[in-house]
């Protein structure tokens, strides 16, 4: 799909194309799924590796810092925006090319999508991506999963686009993944695609029944406000999970403006009305305030914060 090569920045000395297609002081509320964050300072949606690179040396040269946002369903956007460029992946980063017994899988696929092709190839084994509502390029950097299954389980490579317009393929000991992470070493290179291994044939009633459960099992346990980012904290060693210790520390429906611990899930953060990042980083911050007076416990983070955990 995508081949490894020099994509020199430097060849785009203009930069004519990227300044006539990035918008300006664009607001990021809608690309998030906590339908919270401030303005853009530009945005662009990249249709090609060229048109990455582009905007890529664009603001190397300028000293405009960047990052590249997936479907926004783990990241909390500061109120005041970001000071710089949001690249987003458009149309040719969403395909899809399954060979006898791998895949390749562009950056900009959600993972829903992609569980729907799976089931179409019956290809058993991805069925825990079904209700995660990430992109590849995501849930590559984040490891995204769940206790049925995570991206590396079956991940072959993935190829990214380094600061330096160089595409370069990562296998998977080079990701270093663990839970809810990759190697910060490629926290800067954009993730273009991904390729994954055959697991098991499976026969399509199977894996339509597996989904079911999985979606039937989440609905009943997730808050039926969708305007969240999923898990606000990271599983903590041990055997109780991040929503037990906030469960018991009484935090259920704890507010900060319009943030709200959820009833129904209580390692979940909803956006009930018109919800700024700073109630969320305060209802975030009491949490952990909290936990920690009653357990000593320190609860990680894993919803990432723009820009603060990217520059
Ligand atoms: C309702 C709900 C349920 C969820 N359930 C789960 C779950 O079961 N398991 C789970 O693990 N997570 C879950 N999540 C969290 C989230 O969906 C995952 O972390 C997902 O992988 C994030 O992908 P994204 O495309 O939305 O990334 P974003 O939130 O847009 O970005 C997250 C990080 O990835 C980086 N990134 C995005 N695209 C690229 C790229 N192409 N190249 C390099 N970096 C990139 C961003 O810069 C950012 O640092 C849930 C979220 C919600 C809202």
């Amino acid at each position: 799909m995508f081949r490894c090569g020099r994509h020199s920045c430097k060849d785009y000395k203009e930069y004519k194309d990227i300044l006539a297609h990035t918008l300006e002081n664009y607001s990021l509320r809608s690309f998030t799924t906590f339908k919270i964050g401030g303005k853009a300072r530009y945005f662009n949606v990249c249709e090609s590796i060229e048109a990455l690179c582009e905007s890529l040396g664009w603001c190397t040269r300028e000293g405009v810092p960047w990052f590249v946002l997936g479907n926004g369903s783990n990241i909390l956007v500061s109120d005041k925006g970001f000071p710089g460029l949001v690249v987003k992946l458009g149309k040719m980063f969403k395909q899809i090319k399954f060979h006898e017994d791998t895949v390749e899988v562009g950056a900009g696929v959600l993972l829903p999508v992609l569980s729907r092709y799976f089931l179409e190839h019956q290809w058993g084994g991805f069925e825990f991506m079904c209700d995660i509502p990430g992109t590849i390029g995501g849930a590559v950097r984040m490891n995204a999963g769940t206790k049925e299954g995570e991206i590396k389980d079956q991940f072959v490579l993935a190829l990214m686009l380094t600061p330096n317009g160089e595409i370069i393929s990562i296998d998977k000991g080079g990701m270093e993944f663990c839970y809810r992470k990759s190697s910060p070493e490629h926290k800067k290179n954009i993730v273009l695609g991904a390729q994954f291994s055959f697991s098991h044939f499976s026969e399509r009633h199977a894996i339509r029944e597996k989904i079911k459960q999985i979606v039937v099992a989440r609905r009943q346990k997730q808050p039926a406000n969708r305007r969240n980012c999923g898990s606000v904290f990271k599983s903590p060693s041990g055997s109780q999970s991040a929503g037990w210790y906030i469960d018991k520390a009484g935090l259920k429906g704890a507010r900060v403006g319009d943030a709200m611990v959820a009833f129904e899930h209580a390692n979940w953060i909803v956006n009930v009305g018109n919800a700024k990042a700073e109630d969320v980083k305060g209802l975030i911050e009491k949490i952990q305030h909290e936990v920690f007076k009653q357990y000593r416990l320190k609860l990680e983070r894993e919803v990432i914060y723009a820009p603060d955990d990217l520059w």
